[in-house]
């Protein structure tokens, strides 16, 4: 498999064989658990901004959103604060993950201050991870939110085909440039980040070759700087209200889906899935199965979503409130270990390896 990693890619079969699947996914629970033992790291999204300039086809904060449901909103520094304060000091959260529709009235100086202050209050608590989820930035921009505390950036590539790309992001903007894109990977690593998120939204293209090519991406990575990603972004492409988007033939069933995690797991059991509330909670725990991945509890994709009256999702999600669902993933065997000590530790080496 090592070899050639997009071999069972080709196959006909491929998740939809049950006793294939089932063989796959024992696979990955064995890598995964005997590199993590069965433990998960717990992390929320904070959305700041819900103003965008681009007009990425699948989403509802697309600039000509028909949504008549959403508001716009761009987070005040207190807003910020109450709602970090209120995943931390009334979630139990330790990780919080700030998220940047483009807005063009942002700055980077606005995001440095943003994860300064969010990485504040987390550390008042004994948490040291903040995230980010934003447009890419050159490697002195990343270094700059990385000396106020940035512990990963996450940039989703959404599909490597650039054709299909390109009919997904139209417009002038920074999205619409695959290539730069592309590159922010090497950026972030060069920056010296300690967690490097990619991934693709799967259902926007042929699934089979984007995740062919994430494979080879790593890989390339690994080659090239001697580290690759150590997050694995698994997105599945989900309907948004004001979207114009309406081709759902593209998306992996559920089977088809957990055989690429599965698949990439194997391949590369160190990297850690970024499992979110865009799934459902039992099919959250299945891919969780053998711990090594980043977990989602509570989620709002909506600036303020936490603690305001503000309205208007970027797309549909599930909320697994954390006092609530943590017990509940404890009660199959995953240990949550919402400090991200072992994690850090680890991203730690690989940045000096
Ligand atoms: S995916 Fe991001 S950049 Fe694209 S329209 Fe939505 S919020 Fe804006």
């Amino acid at each position: 498999m090592s070899s050639a990693p997009d071999k069972p890619l080709d196959s006909a079969g491929f998740g939809s064989d049950p006793a294939q699947l089932e063989a796959l996914l024992a696979q990955s629970r064995q890598a995964k658990f005997s590199q993590f033992g069965n433990t998960v790291f717990p992390v929320s999204p904070l959305y700041v901004t819900s103003i965008c300039k681009e007009k990425c086809t699948y989403c509802n904060y697309r600039a000509g959103s028909s949504d008549p449901g959403l508001k716009r909103v761009r987070l005040s520094d207190d807003d910020l604060a109450r709602e970090v304060e209120f995943l931390v000091e009334t979630e139990g959260l330790r990780a919080v993950e700030l998220v940047y529709a483009s807005d063009p009235l942002l700055t980077h100086a606005d995001i440095v201050r943003h994860i300064a202050l969010t990485r504040r209050i987390v550390e008042r608590h004994g948490g040291h991870t903040v995230g980010l989820s934003a447009e890419p930035m050159s490697v002195d921009e990343y270094r700059a939110l990385k000396d106020v505390g940035l512990t990963f950036s996450v940039v989703w590539q959404e599909t490597y085909d650039p054709v299909r790309y390109a009919e997904l992001h139209p417009g002038t903007h920074i999205k619409s440039d695959f290539g730069y894109r592309l590159d922010s990977f090497d950026r972030m690593i060069q920056a010296e980040l300690e967690g490097v998120g990619y991934g693709v939204l799967s259902g926007l293209a042929d699934w089979r070759r984007d995740w062919s090519m994430l494979l080879r991406h790593q890989q390339w990575l690994r080659d090239t700087y001697g580290r690759g990603c150590n997050i694995l972004g698994v997105p599945r492409l989900k309907a948004a209200p004001g979207s114009t988007f309406r081709e759902f033939s593209y998306a992996p069933t559920d089977d088809e889906f957990l055989a690429l995690l599965a698949l990439h797991n194997v391949r590369f059991p160190d990297v850690r899935p970024f499992v979110s509330t865009r799934e459902e909670f039992a099919l959250c725990l299945r891919m969780a199965e053998g711990g090594g991945c980043l977990f989602t509890l509570d989620c709002s994709t909506v600036p303020g979503g936490y603690t305001l009256p503000n309205h208007g999702a970027q797309f549909v999600t599930g909320n697994y409130a954390a006092p609530r669902f943590a017990p509940l993933v404890e009660a199959t065997g995953l240990k949550l270990d919402w400090y991200w000590n072992s994690h850090l530790a680890e991203m730690e080496l690989a940045r000096k390896a």
